[in-house]
């Protein structure tokens, strides 16, 4: 059975309230931080090896070291809620669940930065949330852990709730800091690093809610002993929001030392998959990363056990393996069309590029269009040849991020699926009114 660090508590009821919470030893670990010095706490959170839980795994420590500290220039936390990443809930189910836990987090880590006004910055569709995140403040707020002189340690800090307005390129910091300035949420250029140059021009660190709410129990049982946990550089415990054609959807904490055919078969986990189907494929960390078929997925191209961990999902690299990401666990099963996902997928990264570069706003139409023509058998077989051409000259050469998130999904199910894209294209009739999984299997 995986430790619990973040969900040990989320069972109980009423735990989303300040006095549940406190019961159960919450805001120990900020009156253990204040005491410390903010120097302190960060070789904490470096020694313990947390890496960024919201998808690109960037050493949290080393990402605070950064900040820069011009003199009499505010800085700023602001924590990345803009939850987008189809797959991925784990986030909302701590904010929803356990949102001292998160406020705790960012008392300590505003105390590190020297931020005095910090921002949770939340995705739209999430319009249940903010009111419970609000409470939680001002609960924090009335028991002296939030506001002015906290614990008597001079430390003053607010935290404010922002609702984003539904657009997925605000998960992308720079274009999430455009938006909280109140701007269009474009991506900007990089550098200047929002570290150097962020909210209003002022040094910012911008955090998933994840790895801000991890920064409580480091503090609790110490960075070293957090370091212990996992293995390799895959430390502590990593939330994973589990769907698809799996027994028991559902956010997991898992130690990065289970193997991916424990998660995906183990009661304690997704309990297998549907209607006693056979697995197909699966999308380990939201639909960015690279889909990887069934064998490839349970092992590595040695035939080792490939684990729930970064550097296990990433073994062979975008020709084999795939990413940790955000963790959202999409497993599709023998019925699925490979097909009709990647066009859902390129249709979805069409409607919320942001426009701003060429190979973006004109690469992921066209990729849509294309799939859409393949899917109804419409298709010739060099439209699979251009598909692929189209997102090799997508990735890498965009502002941001999301151009590489649209490439790799259809670059990953050309390679590993090309034959579903020829049947499509072979069987025109067919395709018209059935999927692949259904009529080959
Ligand atoms: Fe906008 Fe797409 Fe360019 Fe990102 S890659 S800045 S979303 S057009």
């Amino acid at each position: 059975m995986s430790k619990k660090l973040l969900l040990k508590d989320a069972h109980i009821e009423g735990i989303r309230y300040f006095e549940t919470y406190r019961k159960q030893g919450g805001y120990t670990a900020a009156e253990k931080a204040l005491k410390m010095t903010p120097e302190e706490i960060l070789e904490e959170v470096k020694t313990s090896g947390l890496r960024g839980r919201g998808g690109a795994g960037f050493p949290t420590g080393m990402k605070w070291s950064f900040l820069a500290k011009p003199e009499g220039v505010p800085r700023h936390l602001v924590v990345n809620a803009d939850e987008s990443e189809p797959g991925t809930f784990k986030d909302r189910y701590l904010m929803e669940y356990l949102p001292h836990l998160l406020i705790e987090g960012m008392l300590i880590s505003s105390f590190v930065l020297g931020s005095n006004v910090s921002y949770i910055y939340i995705r739209g569709e999430y319009s249940w949330i903010p009111d419970i995140l609000e409470e939680a403040i001002e609960e924090a707020k009335a028991a002296g852990f939030l506001g002015k002189n906290i614990l008597g340690t001079g430390f003053d800090c607010e935290i404010y709730v922002q609702r984003g307005g539904g657009a997925y390129i605000c998960g992308e910091e720079t274009a999430l800091l455009e938006s909280l300035e109140g701007k269009r949420g474009n991506p900007r250029l990089k550098p200047p690093f929002p570290a150097v140059k962020g909210l209003w021009e002022r040094p910012t660190v911008v955090n998933n809610v994840e790895s801000i709410a991890a920064i409580v129990p480091i503090i609790d049982i110490t960075g070293a002993e957090y370091a212990k946990i996992g293995v390799g550089r895959s430390t502590g415990t990593k939330l994973i929001s589990a769907c698809g054609n799996i027994n028991k959807p559902g956010v997991y904490e898992i130690d990065m030392t289970i193997t991916v055919e424990e998660f995906i078969y183990s009661d304690e986990y997704c309990g297998g998959i549907a209607n006693g189907k056979k697995l197909k494929a699966c999308i380990p960390g939201g639909s960015s990363v690279p889909i990887v078929p069934a064998n490839l997925l349970l092992r590595t191209v040695n035939g080792e056990p490939r684990y729930m961990n970064y550097e296990s999902l990433a073994d062979g690299g975008f020709a084999t393996g795939t990413m940790m990401g955000s963790g959202g666990f999409i497993v599709l099963d023998e019925d699925q069309c490979i097909v009709e996902h990647t066009m859902t997928l390129a249709r979805f990264y069409h409607h919320e590029s942001c426009g701003q570069c060429t190979p973006c706003r004109e690469g992921t139409g066209w990729m849509h269009k294309i799939l859409k023509k393949i899917e109804k058998g419409e298709g010739k077989m060099e439209d699979i040849d251009l598909l692929w051409d189209i997102q090799r000259k997508i990735e890498g050469n965009t502002i941001c991020p999301l151009g590489d998130a649209a490439a790799w999904p259809v670059a990953a199910a050309i390679r590993h699926f090309r034959d579903e894209f020829e049947w499509h294209v072979k069987n025109p009739e067919l395709s018209q009114t059935q999927n692949y999984g259904l009529a080959n299997y």
